[in-house]
């Protein structure tokens, strides 16, 4: 079993360092946030006061922060893991980060001696606390090879998706597809309600029919009619629109830079950008109900 350094302890680090403690392995844990660290250390892992801590003697270091630029600075600023880890060790990023990001961390890294693979995963809180995450590998073919071993512990199903940045990409075009299906789930409810269908009969008809979705049937946003919908709980996260509106924001980043327009994916992003100017920036992505209609079953009328 391996000595493992993990930055970054927030909602998903820390449920993801239990799993791999759980598989017998010894984690160093490193967080900005002092309660992050503490909570961590309840579940087992090393409590320590700097990323040179985390890494030291470590044979793989996993980092899972906010954004690119967390990560960034992690990897390649003064006190960051590049400075610190013995060199050949593996690091595998699980943040979801663009792709230029990604790569600029690839290449650091293999430029000063270390195995890089980025490792977005997708699953959500729930996925990380019951150690069944999808995650998407990007990077050369023995480094990821050498990254599967380590994740497998939190993971459902683990893919290559092929080289540096590879497994960002996959992981912003398919949140960039659910943003875009929620928007016609969200939609099609407040339609259907409008022409005087009953909600359950509709999404009898529709979860049957070719309207079938992921979010038709895992968020749809209407209480009382999917178990696992925030609409049930005044549409508190189960994902929040700040991390919706960040991952589609990654993915419009991602279709400029290669010169494509994307217009659904546009009017995704338009309606979580104005789910965060109206403050509810915390509030579940599914609330793009309201935009549609204010007034719609569930939505906070505040
Ligand atoms: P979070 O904000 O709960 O945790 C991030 C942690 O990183 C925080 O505890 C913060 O203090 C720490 N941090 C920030 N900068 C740091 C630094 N310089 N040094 C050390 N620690 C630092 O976020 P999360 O929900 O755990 O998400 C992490 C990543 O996983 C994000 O990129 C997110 O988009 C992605 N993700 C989240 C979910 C989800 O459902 N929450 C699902 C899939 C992917």
């Amino acid at each position: 079993m391996a000595t493992i350094g993990w930055i970054g302890l927030g909602n998903m680090g820390r449920p993801m360092t239990k799993n791999l403690i759980a598989a017998g392995h010894t984690v160093r844990g490193y967080d900005l946030d002092e309660r992050a660290v503490a909570a961590a250390a309840e579940n087992g892992v090393e409590a320590v006061g700097s990323i040179a801590q985390a890494v030291d003697g470590a044979e793989v270091v996993f980092t899972m922060l906010p954004k690119g630029e967390h990560a960034r600075s992690v990897h390649l600023g003064d006190g960051g893991v590049l400075e610190f880890a013995a060199p050949g060790t593996l690091l595998i990023d699980s943040s979801t980060i663009d792709v230029d990001s990604a790569n600029a961390l690839h290449d650091a890294a293999e430029k000063a001696g270390f195995a890089f693979v980025d490792a977005p995963v997708s699953g959500g809180i729930s996925g990380a606390a019951a150690g069944t995450l999808t995650f998407m590998l990007g990077g050369a073919d023995a480094d990821v090879e050498r990254a599967r071993t380590f994740v497998e512990p939190m993971a459902g199903n683990v893919f290559h998706a092929g080289g540096n940045g590879a497994g960002q990409a996959a992981k912003i075009v398919n949140n960039m597809m659910l943003a875009i299906s929620l928007q016609g789930a969200a939609e099609g409810a407040v339609l259907a309600r409008k022409l005087g269908l009953d909600a359950q009969t509709f999404w009898d008809i529709a979860h049957v029919s070719s309207g079938d979705s992921w979010p038709l049937r895992t968020w749809y946003p209407v209480p009382g009619v999917v178990e696992t919908a925030a609409a049930n709980k005044g549409f508190d996260a189960t994902f929040a629109t700040a991390l919706a509106h960040k991952d589609v924001g990654l993915a419009m980043a991602g279709a400029e830079s290669v010169g494509v327009t994307l217009p659904a994916a546009q009017v995704a992003f338009d309606n979580l950008q104005k789910l965060m100017d109206d403050g509810y920036a915390d509030k579940d992505c599914s609330l793009v109900i309201r935009n549609i209609d204010p007034e719609a079953p569930g939505v906070p009328q505040d």
